[in-house]
């Protein structure tokens, strides 16, 4: 809750500094808040932040609440007030259906809703719910957010190459993001988004439920995450300074295997460099690849092994 309270203040400074001078908040939440304030003072401290689990029972008793601006309005602020995370309920059921509800849940929810501009969608998870490999990315960028699918732009182009390398198809495995919509940038003036920025640490810790629930929906034998905000996202903020820290290696997510590995779109970027540059990333990727096919039981050819030699 404290670390909750301290980024609403911290984010209340920020839009006054920029000139806002009023910000949407309902009597409910307002009431909530007050009384929020009030307990921890009274008990001169407090527990700490809202966890960012999944719960199997019903959602614990109400927590102070920012009421988002009107679902659908175009979002100019590029990062706005964001509840806390949300408390997703699995319900009973098998598979399908836990993983149909679930995506129903987040592709329905004001929060994530309020976040997408008009003609634009909140991107949930693809791929095979029975997949022994989950790759978790970033956020959505122009293309996944405009076909409502992760890792269809450039990136994802080059990440279902690496798939397919792998000797497997895009339909084998399970591929999600750490968030659900495209973080925000202010528009031009014609509505649209130029270019991309990484998740804030709000954004991500309001999302992260839903790729949590997902994980536990799907059960993968292990986990890929893609790039440093994956890596942050499942890990943990603390853990590491650079990628070059965490990977290499395997990791425990929840009692799953993790191996991080570079991001899809800093191969890309490294192509700008030359083609050496490029092989050399694509090369060190590649074993974190190899890996994860030694790890989940995948058979590995001597012609794989000598990719980007
Ligand atoms: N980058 C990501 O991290 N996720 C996507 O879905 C697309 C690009």
């Amino acid at each position: 809750m404290r670390t909750v309270l301290l980024a609403l203040t911290d984010e209340l400074r920020r839009l006054k500094a920029s000139g806002v001078k009023t910000v949407n908040v309902s009597d409910d939440s307002l009431a909530m808040l007050r009384r929020t304030i009030s307990i921890r003072r009274n008990a001169g401290g407090g527990q700490q932040a809202a966890s960012s689990g999944v719960a199997a029972v019903a959602p614990p008793p109400a927590q102070p609440r920012i009421a988002p601006t009107a679902s659908h309005e175009p979002v100019s602020s590029p990062a706005r007030l964001l509840p806390p995370p949300p408390d997703v309920v699995l319900p009973a059921g098998d598979k399908a259906a836990r993983w149909e509800a679930l995506r129903g849940q987040v592709l329905d929810h004001p929060v994530c809703r309020a976040h997408v501009r008009p003609g634009r969608k909140v991107v949930f998870g693809v791929g095979n719910l029975e997949a022994k490999i989950m790759f978790v990315g970033e956020a959505p960028g122009a293309e996944e957010e405009q076909q409502g699918e992760p890792f269809v732009g450039p990136a994802g182009q080059l990440l279902t190459r690496m798939i397919k390398a792998m000797g497997l198809e895009r339909s084998d495995v399970y591929i999600g993001n750490i968030m659900n919509w495209r973080p925000e940038l202010p528009a031009r003036a014609d509505g649209t988004q130029v270019g991309n920025r990484e998740p804030t640490p709000e954004e991500m810790a309001f999302c992260l439920p839903f790729i949590t629930a997902q994980i536990e929906v799907i059960s993968p034998v292990l986990i890929v995450a893609l790039g440093a905000t994956a890596a942050r996202g499942l890990l943990g903020p603390h853990g590491f300074r650079t990628l070059g820290d965490v990977r290499g290696r395997w990791h425990d997510y929840r009692g799953r295997p993790l191996r991080v590995t570079y991001h899809p779109s800093y191969l890309l970027r490294k192509e700008v460099e030359g083609q050496a540059a490029a092989k050399r990333a694509k090369r060190t990727a590649w074993e974190d690849f190899l890996a994860v096919m030694e790890r989940a039981g995948l058979p590995i050819t001597d012609k794989q092994r000598n990719y980007f030699l």
